[in-house]
């Protein structure tokens, strides 16, 4: 996977150009104003570069303006001729926490495997688990069953990884097939066994592949349960044994589709009061954005400073 971090790393070091109407201060969200002042520019500029990094920059630019208005300008170009477009494009919905951009980055994930794009799918992975948006995360699981598959093995890791990131409690069973599957190859019980097999002649470290697998899987089991097991029949006994009580202290997470402000905690079935309505009780700008059994992860810190107000 270094080779991908490493275009990753190199797209978003492309030439930096100045930045657009900044964030109000405060606020999570640019006005209609600004996004439509920001797209418009966007525009311009993305149909006047004849060079790849040209459109990218226009990217990050229109990016840097929080609306719904440039989350569904920027879901399109997710299957973008131009990849280096694409994947910079799956870089920046990762910062718009709005259920369009995460459903737009399920939607695209097919088309660009499809397209042997594992570098847009692996930076889709990435924003996906950031989001954190439940409904995208049967998209993720069903590759899980595609293990077979070469194109899907290369990004398999990124996408177990958002899976636990999500935490929801469907992907339970699956991982833990995938996890049994993964025991069933090369190496089987020993920590970091060999795997080389005496199977001449069927694919090339296919085996090796299964087991790196191993532990991607069991971190998004521990991340979505909060348990832990050492193989996956204890993973299958004590998941049967413990499901029900963790499911009937789940969490959600709610937001409103008009301030991207987060309800933490709330009970999963019942919209919390948005707070940024004026009228007591509105809450039909509340979506869900996903049901925990366990405290989500916490995102990779940057560093713990700063008491809010920055972004
Ligand atoms: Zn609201």
């Amino acid at each position: 996977m270094h080779l991908l971090l490493a275009l990753l790393l190199a797209i978003q070091d492309a030439p930096k150009s100045p930045p657009p109407a900044p964030a109000p201060a405060g606020a999570k969200v640019n006005t209609e104003a600004e996004a439509d002042a920001a797209i418009a520019e966007f525009k311009k500029a993305f149909s006047k570069g004849d060079l790849t990094s040209t459109r990218v920059d226009a990217v990050k630019k229109l990016a840097q303006v929080k609306h719904e208005k440039v989350v569904r300008q920027l879901v399109p170009l997710l299957t973008h001729a131009l990849e280096d477009v694409a994947a910079q494009v799956a870089v920046q919905l990762g910062s718009h926490d709005h259920h369009a951009a995460a459903e737009g980055l399920a939607a695209a994930v097919g088309a660009n495997l499809t397209a042997k794009r594992p570098v847009v799918v692996a930076a889709s992975c990435s924003s996906l688990g950031k989001l954190g948006y439940e409904a995208t995360s049967a998209t993720l699981v069903k590759l899980l069953d595609k293990n077979g598959d070469d194109d899907v093995m290369l990004i398999l890791p990124d996408a177990i990884r958002a899976i636990g990131q999500i935490g929801s409690a469907s992907a339970v069973d699956p991982l833990i097939d995938l996890l049994r599957k993964t025991e069933s190859t090369g190496g089987g019980g020993g920590p970091g066994g060999g795997g080389r097999g005496g199977r001449g002649g069927r694919g090339f470290g296919r085996d090796d592949d299964m087991a790196k697998l191993r532990g991607p899987v069991t971190g998004a089991l521990r991340a979505i349960t909060g348990g832990d097991a050492d193989s996956a029949n204890g993973w299958d006994q004590w998941w049967k044994a413990s499901r029900a009580e963790l499911l009937a202290g789940a969490k959600g997470t709610w937001i409103c589709k008009t301030s991207w402000d987060r309800v933490e905690g709330a009970a999963p079935n019942k919209k919390p009061a948005c707070s940024h309505a004026a009228d007591k009780g509105h809450d039909s700008c509340m979506v869900l954005v996903r049901v925990r059994l366990t405290e989500p992860p916490a995102p990779a810190p940057p560093s713990p400073r700063d008491g809010g107000g920055g972004k």
